[in-house]
């Protein structure tokens, strides 16, 4: 059997980046992909991307090789309460950097992924078992490998679904990504620019388990009407041009992130709740510290010691349980129904809108995970 230095098991996109990532330090990795394949159905969500990933992708070669049409900046944002006029801006200009994020597309980011690993000298894609000094388990939420290791997965289910779909409308979306936090959803339409360039969006539209029901069987017509009324016109008339993909949402964290020959990154790690969207920004972190801590481990050391992996882990727990926190915070705060809380949530949105130094905190925070 074949001996590698790592086994990637997992070609999601944080799979393909550590292969590609940890190939570039000189080190024989194989990648083993899910031998289940999936229905072959496109992925319809696009990705809010923060400078960071943009920063491990362009190194990977991977986002300079994206077509122009499957990344749009976001220049700015609006946020919106639930009470009139209580809402929350962003801007790339006030903020002093020149976009506050990419949106990507899932599935053509996994393809270019895909075909670099095809070409990456030291990856060798595998459904072999093989033998290597260190197993990284990058198989998201469900992974089997983690389960099977014992690795308890914490997880705290909302109870609440997140559907995806393309949309298109007659209004150009100058590059302002929009949210409304109300209860009991969240709604984010992210501008894009497939299939009509400045008049797309990706969106992400998150309500309890019932609402999701009821909407994920309802037709194209009541569909648009449904989010006609939720964003109240403000996008102008958004038309679907994908079928809709729902997903089941939770916050979970793995007991144990490493022990000897093993380590956890991305999903199969930790879950959190896309309202922020920064699941994927966290996980591809991941895939820059523990690239960062094998290229400096001292020369002696072997790349699956448990005492190396830990150095990776110390680096990405703590903001990945603040990540967590604060969006189960957010959720917590629009779930709530009291006039009261409807209230003082609403007046902290616009006081926050008139705080320059808090708002350039919350985007530090955002566009580095
Ligand atoms: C609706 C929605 C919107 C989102 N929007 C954003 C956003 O805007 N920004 C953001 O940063 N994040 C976002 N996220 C989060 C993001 O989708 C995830 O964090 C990210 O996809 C995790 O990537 P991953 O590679 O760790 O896991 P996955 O994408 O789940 O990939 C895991 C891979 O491992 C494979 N696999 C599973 N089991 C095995 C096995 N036993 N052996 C081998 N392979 C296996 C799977 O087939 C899959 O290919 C969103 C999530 C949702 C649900």
């Amino acid at each position: 059997m074949k001996h590698f230095d790592v086994l990637v098991r997992g070609s999601g996109i944080v799979g393909q980046s550590l292969a590609l990532s940890l190939a570039r330090l000189g080190l024989q990795v194989a990648l083993r992909p899910d031998p289940v394949r999936s229905d072959g159905s496109p992925d319809v969500r696009a990705y809010a991307l923060n400078a960071t990933s943009v920063s491990l992708l362009q190194a990977l070669k991977v986002w300079d090789a994206l077509p122009a049409h499957a990344a749009t900046a976001v220049h700015d944002m609006h946020i919106e309460g639930d009470a009139p006029g209580a809402s929350l801006d962003f801007s790339a200009w006030e903020q002093h950097v020149r976009e506050l994020a990419w949106i990507v597309d899932a599935a053509v980011l996994e393809r270019e992924l895909a075909s670099a690993v095809k070409f990456a000298p030291h990856v060798t894609v595998t459904t072999q078992d093989v033998h290597a000094t260190l197993t990284a388990l990058c198989e998201g939420r469900t992974s089997a490998t983690r389960d099977a290791l014992g690795v308890n997965f914490e997880r705290n289910d909302y109870g609440h679904r997140a559907i995806a779909a393309r949309l298109s409308t007659g209004r150009a979306h100058r590059n302002i990504a929009r949210q409304w936090f109300r209860s009991p959803d969240v709604l984010a339409l992210l501008p894009f620019d497939t299939p009509q360039p400045q008049s797309s969006y990706a969106l992400v539209w998150s309500m309890p388990n019932e609402r999701a029901d009821v909407l994920m069987a309802a037709d194209d017509g009541v569909f648009e009407q449904a989010l006609m009324q939720a964003t109240a016109g403000a996008a102008g008339e958004l038309k679907l041009v994908s079928s809709r993909a729902d997903w089941p949402l939770m916050r979970a964290q793995a007991s144990a992130w490493c022990g000897p020959g093993w380590v956890l990154l991305g999903d199969a790690a930790h879950v959190v709740h896309p309202l922020a969207g920064q699941g994927l920004n966290l996980g591809l972190a991941d895939v820059t510290v523990l690239s960062q801590v094998i290229a400096e481990r001292e020369a002696w050391r072997e790349v699956g010691d448990e005492k190396l992996l830990r150095r990776y882990v110390r680096q990405r727990l703590t903001p990945t349980l603040a990540m967590g926190q604060l969006t189960e915070g957010l959720l917590r705060l629009f779930a709530q129904d009291l006039p009261l809380v409807r209230e003082l949530r609403n007046r902290g949105l616009t006081l926050v809108n008139h705080l320059s130094p808090v708002k350039r905190w919350l985007t530090a925070r955002a566009l580095d995970s």
